[in-house]
């Protein structure tokens, strides 16, 4: 189980972390926390992305060096700290496929870049997809794979969420490696394909 947390203002002992002491109201040393635990989250790929942006933002205006005006330079580098890891944390979370990697992460998938491609059939759906964006003519084109993208990543996510709930964590991490090669697919094609007439 979790060692206990202490405040090292005033020695109040908590079982989770917090950014500041329930007692003493002062901001905590920062620990090596992953994602989930820092916004403190279950376990889980289904998450609500409108309460964590929400208080995303909240511990973000918690944490902004004007409220450390009259603190000790410690406090302040605490709250730098901290607003950095948690800028880290959101981001993390936010995208599926970084979402997928650091709950692999944490259940213990290591993710070894070798293994990146041994799934055939993956491989062929995203070298056909790779085709059909190089032969694209028009903008028509572009946009209906683009979409089509979109639906395919959509399903993926969905799919992957199943996976994680059934905690059949080596699907989760082969369908993550497609997803993340479909979304920069997508973004090679918004970016690249452009046409001169
Ligand atoms: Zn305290």
């Amino acid at each position: 189980m979790n060692p206990e947390i202490k405040c090292w203002n005033c020695s109040n002992t908590f079982k989770k972390f917090s950014f500041f002491c329930s007692e003493c109201n002062i901001i905590q040393k920062p620990l090596d926390l992953d994602s989930f635990k820092l916004f403190n989250l279950n376990y889980g790929f289904s998450i609500n992305l409108k309460k964590l942006e929400y208080e995303y933002y909240a511990l973000q205006k918690m944490l902004h060096p004007d409220k450390f005006i009259n603190s000790t330079e410690k406090e302040l580098l605490y709250a730098q700290i901290h607003s950095s890891n948690l800028n880290n944390a959101y981001n993390t979370l936010v995208n599926p496929v970084s979402r997928s990697n650091e709950l692999l992460k944490c259940k213990g998938e290591k993710n070894k870049e070798s293994e990146t491609f041994n799934d055939l059939e993956v491989l062929n759906e995203v070298l056909d997809l790779q085709e059909v964006a190089e032969n694209i003519n028009c903008q028509k084109e572009k946009d209906n794979l683009i979409n089509e993208l979109n639906q395919t990543i959509e399903e993926d996510v969905e799919k992957l969420n199943n996976y994680f709930i059934e905690e059949q964590l080596l699907n989760a991490k082969k369908l993550t490696v497609k997803i993340s090669y479909l979304e920069k697919l997508q973004k090679d094609i918004k970016n690249n394909v452009t046409f001169t007439n």
